[in-house]
């Protein structure tokens, strides 16, 4: 049966973010044929509309409103609710990412409706659709299926792929009305921390340090390696507290869950609280100088060997491959 499936645009820095559009393509597979519908909030984000089309999305609804110009859990759910109220959708889908996190419990709570949150992959047998989505810090994965009710989920960055963008897609682009009633909280200033410019939940690559590194300088040797492979610097708990590294770059149990397509680790133990955090990554790669240590254990390919000496070479070599400005 095709179904009209709702699909949140999640804006950073004027942008749409990269799992806005694998949220398209997840519902774009519910919808079986159906209507994918965006939705924008914000002030002045209008023209992010038709890049949700090109992306796969059949309608856009663009909500703009001065008290939506940051985020607040209480501005968008109750902008979202509204629309939920006016569309009635079959499903809704949108990224597990701390907006995500913030406010699809309390809207399933508001519509009394079940959630199936940081889902990895939704595939179709029969007519159900079986999510999987991983338990106890990814050791396990779980199957979810939504017997009844709407298709509420929220999806792991990084893990479903987009569709290609086809800029000749067409779509209708409407403007909704939303009431937004005073609100609880009142956003002053935002101070955004990114690793190198790149979005760490969203990053491709991730170069992570760990204490072993030593020191806030030793970091930059990673970031020359992440800038070579257009990746994002990550740190462990141990480099964080050691004040090496931002806690907000901190990856694990307590900081970022992260799906890179590479993963290299220097000088991280690999302790379970951070392998929580990376263990899904497609390629791991690890570089300690301790041969017993457990990061090797759960790493595709294992360095043993000091990090500031295996680090420059590998951006050399990388730089001489990817960026052709070596010899
Ligand atoms: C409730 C709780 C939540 C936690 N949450 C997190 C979390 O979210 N994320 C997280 O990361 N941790 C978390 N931790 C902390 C975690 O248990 C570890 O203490 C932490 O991950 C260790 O960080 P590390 O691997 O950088 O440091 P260490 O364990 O000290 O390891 C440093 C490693 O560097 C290697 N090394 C040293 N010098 C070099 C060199 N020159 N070249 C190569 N290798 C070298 C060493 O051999 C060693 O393996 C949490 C702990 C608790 C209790």
């Amino acid at each position: 049966m095709s179904k009209k499936v709702l699909v949140l645009g999640e804006i950073r820095k004027n942008e749409l973010r990269q799992v806005s559009f694998e949220a398209i393509a997840a519902a774009k597979k519910i919808a079986d044929g159906g209507e994918v519908v965006g939705v924008v909030l914000g002030s002045e984000v209008a023209s992010l509309a038709n890049t949700m089309i090109h992306y796969g999305a059949d309608r856009v609804l663009v909500i703009e409103h001065r008290e939506l110009q940051n985020y607040t859990s209480d501005g968008y759910i109750q902008a979202i609710s509204q629309v939920l109220e006016s569309e009635k959708p079959h499903g809704f889908i949108l990224g597990h990412t701390s907006i995500g996190k913030d406010i699809s419990p309390r809207i399933a709570a508001k519509l009394k409706t079940g959630l199936v949150s940081d889902a990895v992959s939704l595939e179709l047998i029969g007519d159900e659709f079986i999510f999987t989505r991983p338990i106890y810090s990814g050791k396990a994965f779980e199957k979810k299926v939504i017997k009844d009710g709407m298709i509420f989920a929220t999806i792991r960055p990084n893990n479903i792929d987009s569709l290609k963008q086809d800029c000749s897609r067409t779509g209708e682009v409407i403007e909704v009305q939303v009431e937004i009633k005073t609100l609880r909280t009142i956003v002053k200033e935002v101070v955004l921390k990114s690793a190198g410019g790149v979005d760490l939940s969203e990053a491709k690559v991730i170069v992570s340090g760990g204490r072993g590194v030593k020191s806030e300088e030793g970091f930059k040797i990673l970031q020359e390696l992440a800038n070579v492979l257009s990746g994002a610097v990550g740190a462990s708990r141990g480099a964080c507290d050691a004040g090496y590294s931002d806690y907000a770059l901190q990856i694990g149990q307590t900081g970022k869950v992260v799906t890179p397509d590479l993963y290299i680790a220097c000088g991280i133990s690999g302790a379970i609280q951070h392998v929580a955090g990376m263990s899904n990554s497609k390629i791991i790669v690890a570089i300690n100088k301790d041969p017993d240590a457990s990061i090797f254990s759960i790493a595709d390919y294992g360095i043993v060997g000091d990090l500031f000496e295996v680090v420059p070479m590998l951006t050399e070599e990388f730089r001489k491959n990817l960026i052709g400005t070596g010899d």
